[in-house]
């Protein structure tokens, strides 16, 4: 979740009070304006960045944001009853569900991400997840419990039929979440809207899933900073980002502890297990449906394994944080990466 802290933050509060004494400038020296607004989406804090040549634009490409996340919350939250994927998810073992292209999208995307990373990312984890309920209930499920539930968590199970647009879940009691892709997704979407209304530049913060479109006024990149896992509030790393997404998966942001184990949010869906191999992963592409996709299948598959994928795909980049602390960081990001200063870094790298 809000995993990375977006200095886009600091850098809002820069645009927002160049607005305010007037206008900020776009390179040439053409007038543009920055604003920023937040509201509550899809369970997190949503922040709309956007720059535009006028206020009004500026509002409008806002506007036009925020009415896309609500839309696509209501077709893939689980929490509304009568959204497309909790209508797949009721009807599972009885029949197919037709969804509308978006729906289709997001879950064929999560299916493909789950191919990548060797089924980490598993999108019919829904049973396991409402087992753990980690940050409500903040228990610990048994065995026997997680072992019946097991079946149930089966990607074969999950059939997509692109031609007649629907989607069946095969057997009664499963479901499918997409709360590790979706706001990738839909930040992905928002940028479109918003490119779509007269926004030249901005952002798109759903917590820590967040993507960047143009640059600041003035010529700068975004820079975006990444939450170190064990040190509350500071610092692992800084990024520019233009044109790009990037997406935390972290164990710190919704978790419990008893009898000294970490219990949190993300699961290795073999053991229904929290995954145990990082503490997080920073995923950079350029859309936001795969930042966020391979950020929670890398975090079960581990840094070693996880950095050989990311060092095939193209345009994919990632930190990983250990679940010992130590850092790796992928080929491309080596030369862009700046860690706070030396005896911080030290700390940070623990
Ligand atoms: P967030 O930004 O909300 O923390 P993440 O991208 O870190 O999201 O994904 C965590 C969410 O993904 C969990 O809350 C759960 O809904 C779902 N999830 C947990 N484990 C897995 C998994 N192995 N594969 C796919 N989704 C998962
Ligand atoms: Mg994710």
């Amino acid at each position: 979740m809000s995993v990375i802290r977006i200095v886009v933050f600091a850098c809002c509060i820069f645009l927002i009070s160049a607005m305010e004494s007037g206008c900020v400038g776009l390179p040439p020296a053409v007038p543009a304006v920055a604003v920023k607004r937040t509201q509550l989406h899809m369970g997190t804090l949503v922040s709309v960045t956007a720059v535009a040549l006028t206020h009004e634009d500026a509002n409008r490409a806002i506007n036009a944001g925020f009415m896309e996340i609500k839309r696509l919350e209501q077709l893939l939250s689980t929490w509304i009853p009568m959204s497309e994927l909790s209508r797949v998810n009721a009807a599972a073992g009885v029949m197919p569900v037709p969804v509308s292209p978006e729906t289709l999208t997001v879950v064929q995307r999560a299916m493909q991400a789950a191919d990548m990373t060797g089924d980490g990312f598993n999108i019919a984890i829904g049973p396991a997840v409402d087992a753990w309920r980690v940050t409500e209930s903040q228990r610990i499920p048994t065995e026997s419990e997680l072992e019946a539930l097991r079946p149930l968590v089966d990607l074969q199970s999950v059939h997509v039929d692109v031609r007649a647009q629907t989607i069946y879940l095969e057997k009664s009691g499963m479901r499918i979440d997409v709360g590790g892709i979706g706001k990738g997704y839909a930040a992905d979407q928002a940028v479109t809207a918003m490119k779509r209304a007269g926004a030249v530049a901005g952002v798109v913060a759903l917590s820590g899933d967040i993507k960047t479109f143009g640059r600041l006024p003035g010529g700068k990149m975004f820079p975006v900073g990444i939450q170190h896992p064990r040190q509350e509030g500071a610092v692992l790393a800084w990024i520019d980002l233009q044109d790009e997404a990037i997406s935390t998966a972290g164990d710190y942001e919704r978790f419990f502890e008893r009898d000294g184990v970490r219990y949190h949010h993300i699961l290795d869906p073999r053991t229904l297990q929290p995954a145990r191999a990082c503490q997080s992963v920073t995923v950079i592409a350029k859309e936001g449906v795969w930042a966020d996709g391979l950020d929670t299948g890398i975090f079960v598959m581990g840094p070693e394994r996880g950095m050989e994928l990311v060092e095939q795909l193209p345009d994919v980049e990632a930190i990983i944080v250990g679940h010992d602390g130590r850092v790796f960081l992928s080929s491309g990001l080596k030369a862009r990466i700046r860690f706070p200063s030396d005896s911080d870094a030290k700390g940070h790298a623990q």
